[in-house]
């Protein structure tokens, strides 16, 4: 979400007129995107204006316009002109569309400029317009790697887990219009993308609060009664640009039968689910306010790798949260493995201004919490090796994303499932092609293979 923010943000820039620096040091405009989600976050971005900041009130830099926007602007609201002493401005998430004209402002003389999120809902569809406009005006090359892109489907978040900031600076649930989401995904794709990733703090809540109605006038042929898989359905159907469709992030009480069927049956939508698990201890679950145990977590894996073949799953988990155990910590560990994560992103607990469990003691050791860490990545590393090494000797459809990060002489893309795949680019590829790859070798997080002719695909009948 915060790649999809950067973008709208740039090219609002560039559709007010500002061109891209070269470099981060001789710009004349510098604006931070930030997330609350966790502390040190926030002490990064903190960081990183403070030193900007500082750089412009010492003299070497004294017309640098510095901005701030994302969570922490709404969360610290005009506190944050004391914490960061000569910030030029800051701007709530969703008001990202008044952002080319502070910047103005701004470079006439002004600072110290606050811009928070208007009130309620009107103002949530006004923020949903403004970002189809800068879809629709923006030129150059977006923050995210072409042909990959996001769309966001679903503003805020109703759920009230216990450690997370996210409701509080990010508003209550709104669901954007099928038609508007449509119109940004062809937009997307006009500009190169090949697959786009729908975005929802819990997305399978997509189309289920705050009064909104599935437009009558839009039919299911495939017999879906249920919101997100209506959406998918309809996005295949009308944009046949599009390559892959997925959403992020799930929730399993959100994994129903028929969500499970349009992964299925619906050919561009990926055979990959982000599904946050957190814990695996029912006690630690409990307390986090999730909703579901572990084994209702994994009744919705169950669900998931019956019904969609090959489908790769990937999750987040916390560790430390007030009063983990030992014995939780080693429930979340095995229940990683039970559910047998293509990948993982660990976080250490820290808390979070606001939330409920801020209330609570922060009595895991910084120190425990590293440990722990540190034992579910090295679990995850062996796991993932294990999964990724059944996929040696396939052949497997890559979507080309472009020059490796690490070696420009080797090429990348993705699979469906997302999995990273490496390969020595044949003559004539290019971005947003896909070709086929036989994998010759699998580490935890990469596949590396060889383009394979489309002939030597067919297997003989
Ligand atoms: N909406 C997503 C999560 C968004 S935040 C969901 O419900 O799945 C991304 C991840 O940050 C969360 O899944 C959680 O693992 C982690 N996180 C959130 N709050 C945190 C906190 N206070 N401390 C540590 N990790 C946190
Ligand atoms: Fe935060 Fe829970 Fe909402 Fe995710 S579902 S954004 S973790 S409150």
């Amino acid at each position: 979400m915060n790649v999809r923010d950067s973008d709208l943000t740039a090219r609002r820039m560039r559709a007010a007129g500002f061109a891209d620096a070269p470099d981060e040091d001789v710009a004349d405009v510098v604006i931070v995107n930030s997330c609350s989600v966790r502390e040190k976050a926030e002490d990064k971005a903190l960081g990183k204006l403070g030193l900007l900041c500082a750089a412009r009130r010492s003299g070497r830099r004294p017309g640098l316009v510095v901005g701030l926007t994302g969570c922490m602007a709404n969360r610290l609201a005009e506190n944050v002109f004391g914490l960061v002493p000569g910030l030029s401005f800051s701007v709530g998430p969703r008001s990202g569309d008044r952002i080319p004209e502070l910047v103005d402002r701004c470079l006439a003389g002004e600072s110290g400029l606050w811009c928070p999120d208007p009130e309620g809902a009107t103002a949530h569809r006004a923020a949903a317009r403004s970002e189809n406009a800068a879809a629709r005006c923006a030129v150059g090359d977006p923050v995210s790697r072409p042909p990959c892109s996001y769309v966001t489907i679903l503003y805020g978040c109703n759920q009230r887990c216990s450690y997370c900031i996210v409701p509080h600076v990010r508003g209550s649930e709104e669901s954007r219009n099928p038609r508007d989401i449509l119109a940004e995904v062809r937009e997307e794709v006009r500009r190169g993308a090949r697959d786009v990733c729908l975005l929802g703090q819990s997305v399978m809540r997509y189309g289920r609060a705050g009064g909104f109605s599935w437009p009558e006038d839009i039919p299911s042929p495939m017999g879906f009664t249920e919101p997100l898989p209506r959406l998918l359905e309809f996005l295949a159907r009308e944009e046949p640009g599009l390559t892959r469709i997925r959403f992020t992030s799930g929730h399993p009480l959100g994994v129903t039968p028929e969500l499970v069927r349009a992964m299925r049956e619906i050919p561009q939508v990926c055979p990959h689910l982000h599904l946050p698990m957190q814990s695996g201890s029912d006690r630690i679950l409990r307390a986090m306010r999730r909703g579901y145990d572990r084994g209702r977590y994994m009744a919705a894996v169950r669900a998931l790798r019956e019904g969609v073949p090959d489908i790769a799953i990937t999750t987040d988990v916390i560790v430390g949260y007030p009063g983990e155990t030992d014995e939780d910590f080693e429930l979340t560990r095995s229940a990683m493995e039970e559910a047998g994560f293509d990948n993982a992103f660990v976080f250490k607990y820290s808390p979070r201004p606001g939330t409920a469990s801020a209330q609570l003691p922060d009595d895991v050791a910084d120190e425990e919490k590293r440990r722990r860490d540190a034992v579910l990545l090295a679990d995850q590393d062996a796991r993932g090796q294990r999964i990724n090494e059944r996929w040696v000797g396939r052949v497997v459809e890559v979507l080309v994303e472009g020059p490796s990060l690490r070696n420009a002489e080797r090429w990348s893309g993705r699979t469906g499932q997302n999995k990273i795949v490496v390969f020595e680019p044949p003559a004539g590829v290019a971005a947003g092609t896909s070709v086929r790859v036989k994998v010759e070798l699998a580490r935890p997080q990469t596949l590396y293979g060889t383009v394979v002719e489309p002939q030597e695909l067919q297997p003989a009948e």
